[in-house]
């Protein structure tokens, strides 16, 4: 797997850095564009209905290649239309993601707290974004889908705890820091599915996104 450490070639020269492409910017709007990654199933478009539409769905419909919504909202007397592109997570949409991530300004990059593997996976997702974005870091939101799952079920093995998310945003931040590329990276822990957390989480981060912009 690839660590942390070896990304150095994907990083952007110093004078790029905190550089925010916008999609249109006129006085009064401005449009920005996010993407949801993370391993498939493990809850990106039902963090993404969750928020957008208050809906939850149990049944698994796979996303093909991407989707996309617009969240729009007021930032003082700045109307803020959010392009949310949530992308499927399947290796063989690889190639289909690729033509996403540029100019995205955040990312959003989900893990389930029951697959500890998609919690490892959490580097080749920022290598990925990465690379589409010309090597150039976007403040990433970090989030822990799925904890009804690991609150009812005390005696679940493997499953990653709070602590072991908070400490790999921390090493994130860390590393983008002394990469001279530093970028914030927020973390939460949520459940899709009983709503506990989401709005709060993704509003929080997105808002944040206007003001690095
Ligand atoms: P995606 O492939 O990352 O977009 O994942 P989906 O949003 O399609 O979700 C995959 C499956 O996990 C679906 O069956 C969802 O109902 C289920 N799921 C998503 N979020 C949660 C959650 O917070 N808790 C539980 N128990 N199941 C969830
Ligand atoms: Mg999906």
């Amino acid at each position: 797997m690839l660590t942390v450490k070896e990304k150095k070639q994907y990083m952007a020269p110093p004078s790029m850095n905190r550089t925010r492409k916008l999609i249109s910017n006129r006085m009064d709007k401005i449009t920005m564009k996010v993407v949801f990654v993370g391993d498939q199933a493990v809850g990106k478009t039902s963090l993404r209905n969750r928020y957008l539409n208050r809906t939850y769905d149990n049944k698994y419909k796979i996303t093909i290649g991407a989707e996309f919504s617009v969240k729009r909202f007021l930032k003082e007397s700045l109307t803020v239309c959010m392009q949310i592109w949530d992308l499927a997570g399947q290796a063989q949409f690889k190639p289909v993601r690729a033509l996403y991530y540029s100019g995205t300004v955040g990312a959003v990059i989900v893990y389930d707290v029951t697959r500890r593997d998609s919690f490892e996976n959490i580097p080749q997702w920022v290598e990925e974004i990465l690379r589409h974005n010309q090597g150039k870091p976007v403040p990433l939101l970090i989030v822990a889908n799925k904890i009804d799952l690991r609150d009812a079920n005390p005696h679940l093995d493997h499953c990653v705890t709070k602590e072991e998310g908070e400490q790999m945003a921390r090493r994130l931040e860390h590393y983008f820091r002394e990469q001279g590329t530093p970028v914030v990276v927020q973390f939460c822990e949520v459940s899709a599915k009983l709503g506990a957390g989401v709005d709060d989480a993704i509003e929080r981060f997105l808002k944040s996104l206007v003001i690095e912009a």
